[in-house]
């Protein structure tokens, strides 16, 4: 709120009967701009303020006030896989935290529609988004990250039984709510490569997508679709982030690579897209994520090695793509 404080001594410095009505004008513009980040409802609040400093000028006997300024445009960076539980939604909620935590505005859509589970792994299950003028408004997270996940809006366990359009409708109206002051928001995209992935990427154009996957998916070559549903539609790819990958002894924390180790990397050179790093199977990693305690939100090896992750995501953006 500091923001509105010093709007409020600027205008103070107007209304001290001073200015004159034009010279009001001016200085009210200038601050209109000012304030292009905040909620609507801060918003509301520094319309109200500006009506009433302005009605106390000389002069002055209506006020008319049109926000004009322009947000800036919200970045979108899609998470996705070529099939179900491979730690898809686990690497959202973990990059939003670690990426909060490095001083990036974020938010998080759980796009996963028909399998919603970002309620969960950020402890929000109890809270319920607002709409106001038919725009949802975020709820906030334990961890400073605004989130709206469908798990938000239907009864936990209720089955979405919505075909194609109106569950991209339903997605569009988590990626178009008011995200207020946020510069980015990760997409934790539905499983697979089907027509309602293909109109998210269509309408919502992500500014790059991070493709998570297990060493065995890989093999399979899911991961290869996810990425080709990208490529045909020009969205760059931020790289490949190889989840499950060996096994975190939970006593000695040692990581074991019963898979061998490398393959997930050699792949990611192989489709000509950056390697972003590995996160191990650990026990400790599935059993925060079910109680709502994301590890990025801590400084273990597991919040070190999402946070490594996080920065070269934050690299990447600011490479001006
Ligand atoms: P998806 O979104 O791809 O379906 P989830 O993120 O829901 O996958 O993960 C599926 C299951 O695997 C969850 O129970 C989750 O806690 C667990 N899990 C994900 N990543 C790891 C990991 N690195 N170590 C241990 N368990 C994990």
């Amino acid at each position: 709120m500091t923001q509105l404080e010093d709007f409020a001594a600027r205008l103070k410095t107007l209304t001290d009967g001073r200015a004159s009505a034009p010279r009001l004008k001016d200085g009210v513009m200038s601050l209109v701009l000012d304030v292009a980040g905040l909620s609507s409802d801060q918003r509301d609040a520094v319309a109200a303020a500006i009506r009433e400093g302005a009605l106390t000028v000389p002069g002055v006997e209506d006020v008319r006030i049109a926000m004009t300024a322009e947000r800036r445009p919200l970045k979108i960076v899609a998470v996705a896989s070529g099939k179900g539980g491979v730690g898809k939604s686990t690497l959202s909620a973990n990059l939003a935290v670690a990426l909060q935590r490095l001083g990036v505005k974020v938010g998080l859509v759980d796009a996963d529609i028909y399998g919603p589970s970002q309620a969960r792994l950020m402890a929000s299950e109890d809270r319920k988004p607002q709409a106001k003028d038919k725009q949802l408004i975020p709820v906030q997270s334990p961890f400073g990250v605004p989130m709206l996940s469908m798990g938000h809006l239907v009864e936990p366990g209720k089955a979405l039984a919505w075909r194609g359009p109106m569950a991209g409708n339903a997605l569009a109206q988590l990626i178009e709510a008011d995200w207020g002051d946020a510069e980015l928001l990760i997409v934790d995209m539905p499983p697979g490569t089907g027509d309602v992935q293909l109109s998210m990427v269509q309408k919502h154009k992500p500014a790059g997508a991070v493709i998570v996957s297990t060493p065995q998916d890989l093999a399979l070559i899911d991961a290869v679709r996810a990425v080709s549903l990208f490529e045909q539609t020009q969205v760059p790819m931020i790289g490949l982030v190889e989840n499950m990958a060996g096994y975190a002894c939970p006593h000695c924390g040692e990581v074991s690579d019963p898979f061998g180790q490398g393959g997930a990397e050699a792949a990611a050179g192989e489709m000509g897209m950056p390697f972003l790093g590995r996160i191990p199977l650990a026990i400790d990693i599935r059993r925060r994520s079910d109680a709502g305690d994301p590890p990025a939100a801590g400084d273990d090896a597991h919040g070190v090695a999402f946070r490594t992750i996080a920065e070269k995501v934050v690299a990447w953006l600011r490479g001006g793509r």
